[in-house]
């Protein structure tokens, strides 16, 4: 600030403390409103100067314009606030500057910190240029402050992008290979004929389901079942029909299914279900519902519509006694299925029995 912008401002503050103050003061703002005039704090100084007339070569020019009835609007007055307060002017626009510049930066700051980005080093060149700003006048330190903060978010907008392009690319590959991996483990569970668990699965799951029920999960029954006459049908048929009913008996028993139950294809045509929280009687209930629904449907070849004939299957229960291996509990099942083929298939048998014929 210059020694004769100083005594100007001194000028001004002595006139508005004094008696006329508040005329020139209201004077002035009614200046800027009848003209719509930003009333910014550089404008009110142009029309404050003109009503106290502590300025004799601002005023001059002033009325020249009003007599000429030229537009005065914000462009004039900025160009007669920097002719007549120049150093102030300077000063005043860095300041403005500055601000625009910080609070810019600070949104640029502020977006990466949401992004979860935060660079410390940063954030203290972003303070210290702010500080900067804040106090200077000089128009050279304000340019390398400017510069050195361009630089910073230009480097720092380079940096996010490529971490969000890293991001994006990592996470779509981590979910292809996610999708994959649950492919790869579905299908390593997965009889292919049927859709049905295979033996490896079964083998896990009745072991998690015992330990289910050693905590208190409730009883464990098995279910196994096997065709009758099985290979008469792939000899007359041929071995397509004899899928094709493999694959019904599959989707019979996989309905009847209780919560929690799974079934398998163990191989051949042979089938087990491991059904969780249920008792000998239930599994028993179950399993004769599954041999009255293969029983009763009557099957047609798909090639020829030729009529494959009564289809039945034989069926054995068993309930996991205390503390038995789970392998133990199928072998009974298994037992129990060959009684009933011995018995004349086409039935369902339970272990009592079987030990009771054994004993
Ligand atoms: P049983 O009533 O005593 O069970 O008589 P069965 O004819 O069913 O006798 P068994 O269980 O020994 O016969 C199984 C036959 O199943 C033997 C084999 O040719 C056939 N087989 C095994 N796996 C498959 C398969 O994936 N598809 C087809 N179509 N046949 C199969
Ligand atoms: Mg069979
Ligand atoms: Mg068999």
């Amino acid at each position: 600030m210059t020694r004769s912008n100083r005594s100007v401002v001194e000028k001004v503050v002595e006139i508005l403390v004094g008696e006329q103050g508040m005329a020139i003061a209201d004077a002035a703002v009614k200046s800027l409103k009848e003209r719509k005039i930003t009333p910014s704090p550089e404008n009110y100084a142009v029309w404050l100067a003109y009503h106290t007339g502590v300025q004799a070569d601002l005023r001059a020019e002033l009325e020249m314009m009003i007599a000429a009835k030229r537009v005065i609007d914000d462009h004039v007055c900025d160009t007669l606030y920097i002719k007549y307060f120049e150093d102030l002017a300077i000063g005043s626009r860095m300041m403005k500057a500055g601000g625009k510049i910080a609070a810019e930066m600070e949104d640029v700051r502020q977006g990466l910190l949401n992004a979860g980005i935060k660079t410390k080093a940063y954030g203290e060149q972003l303070e210290v240029a702010k500080r900067e700003l804040a106090k200077t006048d000089s128009p050279l330190i304000t340019r390398d402050l400017v510069d050195s903060l361009v630089g910073a978010t230009s480097e720092m907008a380079a940096q996010s992008k490529n971490l969000e392009t890293k991001l994006a690319e990592s996470s779509v590959e981590i979910e292809a290979l996610r999708v994959q991996l649950e492919q790869v483990r579905i299908e390593a569970a997965t009889d292919s004929l049927t859709g049905l668990a295979n033996r490896k699965e079964f083998d896990s799951r009745l072991v998690e389901m015992c330990s289910a029920s050693d905590r208190g999960a409730g009883p464990v029954t098995v279910i196994m079942a096997d065709i009758d006459f099985f290979k008469r049908i792939n000899d007359t048929f041929g071995h397509q029909t004899g899928d094709q009913v493999i694959r019904f008996v599959a989707t019979v028993m996989d309905r009847a299914k209780p919560k929690g139950g799974v079934v398998a294809r163990l191989g051949g045509e042979e089938f087990a279900m491991i059904a969780p929280m249920t008792d000998r009687k239930t599994a028993m209930a179950i399993a004769e519902r599954i041999r009255q629904t293969v029983e009763g449907k009557r099957l047609v070849r798909r090639a020829s519509n030729e009529d494959l004939g009564k289809i039945t299957i034989s069926l054995g229960v068993s309930q996991r006694r205390q503390a038995e291996k789970p392998n133990d509990m199928v072998e009974r099942a298994d037992a129990a299925l060959y009684a009933s083929k011995r018995n004349g298939r086409n039935r369902v048998s339970q272990e009592e029995l079987v030990k009771a014929k054994a004993a």
